[in-house]
C-alpha cells in the first residue's frame, strides 16, 4: 500500500467514533488529505497531543485507491499550537483559518505557496502581529494566490490610477466606478487609505508589518472588504465568522 511521508498542519479534526478522529491534514506534499486517526482520542494513543488543529507535524499516511480517507500510520509534533490556542482573539484566527483552508483547497493537490502562507501567518502571530492585520494578510493572499484577489493597479478597462477602485469578484479585476458601473458586477470600495494597506501586505512579511502602524479605519475597512469576497469564494459565510468578529473588523456577511 502506497504511503504518503510528509510534513503537515492539521487543520480540523472530527470525532469519528469514541476512541477515533478524522482528520482533515494539509499536507506539504500533497495537499489536502483526510485520515482516520484510530484510537487518537484514548489517552494512551501515541497521536495523542500532536493532532490540535493548526500544529505543524510530520505524518505518514496510508492511502488505498479510490478511498478518499486514508488512515494515519504515525504523527510525530514539530510545533504545537497550544500557546496560540490558549490566546484570544489569536485563536479566532486559527479557527478561521483551519475553516477557511478546508473550504478552499482541493484534496490531493500540493499547494506550495498557501502552505508557506499558513505558516508565515502563525509565526507572525507568534511574533506579536495585531489578530487583525493577521486575518486580513492572510484572506487577502490566500483569495490572490486563488487568482480572485488582484494586486490593484488601476483601472482594467480605462487605465485611471485613483481611487476608489470596486473589485469585479467574478473577474477578478478592479475597476474605477465609471467603468465597473457599465458591468453590473457587485462591488465594494477600495479607498486610497485601503490600497496602501494593500500594497504592503503584498509586498511585506507579516512579522514586519507587525511592526508599523496603520490607520485602525483603513484595516477595518480592507478586512470587511476581504471577508465579503472569501465568503463569496467560499459559496457561504464561515462558520467560524461568529469568533472573527470578536477581531473587530468591519461588517461581515
Ligand atoms: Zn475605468
Amino acid at each position: 500500500m502506497p504511503a504518503l511521508s510528509s510534513e503537515a498542519f492539521v487543520l480540523l479534526r472530527h470525532p469519528l467514533t469514541e476512541s477515533s478522529w478524522i482528520v482533515t491534514l494539509f499536507t506539504r506534499e500533497e495537499g489536502v488529505v483526510r485520515a482516520v486517526a484510530k484510537g487518537a482520542r484514548r489517552t494512551t494513543s501515541p497521536f495523542r497531543g500532536a493532532l490540535e488543529p493548526l500544529s505543524r507535524v510530520r505524518v505518514e499516511v496510508v492511502l488505498k485507491e479510490g478511498r478518499e480517507l486514508g488512515t494515519l500510520r504515525s504523527a510525530e509534533l514539530l510545533e504545537g499550537s497550544l500557546d496560540l490556542h490558549g490566546r484570544w482573539p489569536e485563536a479566532a484566527v486559527l479557527m478561521g483559518m483551519g475553516e477557511t483552508l478546508e473550504r478552499a483547497l482541493p484534496a490531493h493537490a500540493a499547494e506550495e505557496e498557501s502552505y508557506r502562507l499558513l505558516g508565515a501567518v502563525l509565526a507572525g502571530l507568534r511574533a506579536g502581529a495585531p489578530p487583525l492585520l493577521a486575518w486580513v494578510y492572510f484572506s487577502a493572499w490566500l483569495l490572490r494566490l486563488h487568482g480572485v484577489f488582484p494586486r490593484p493597479e488601476g483601472c482594467v478597462t480605462c487605465g485611471a490610477q485613483g481611487y476608489p477602485l470596486l473589485l469585479d469578484l467574478g473577474a477578478g479585476e478592479w475597476r474605477c466606478p465609471r467603468c465597473q458601473r457599465q458591468r453590473p458586477a457587485e462591488g465594494r470600495a477600495l479607498t486610497g487609505p485601503m490600497a496602501s494597506l494593500l500594497e504592503a501586505v503584498f509586498r511585506s512579511p507579516l512579522a514586519s508589518l507587525a511592526r508599523r502602524e496603520f490607520p485602525q479605519e483603513a484595516l477595518s475597512a480592507l478586512s470587511g472588504m476581504v471577508y465579503w469576497a472569501l465568503a463569496a469564494y467560499l459559496g457561504r459565510p464561515l462558520a467560524t465568522w461568529p469568533a472573527l468578529e470578536s477581531l473587530g473588523g468591519a461588517a461581515g456577511p
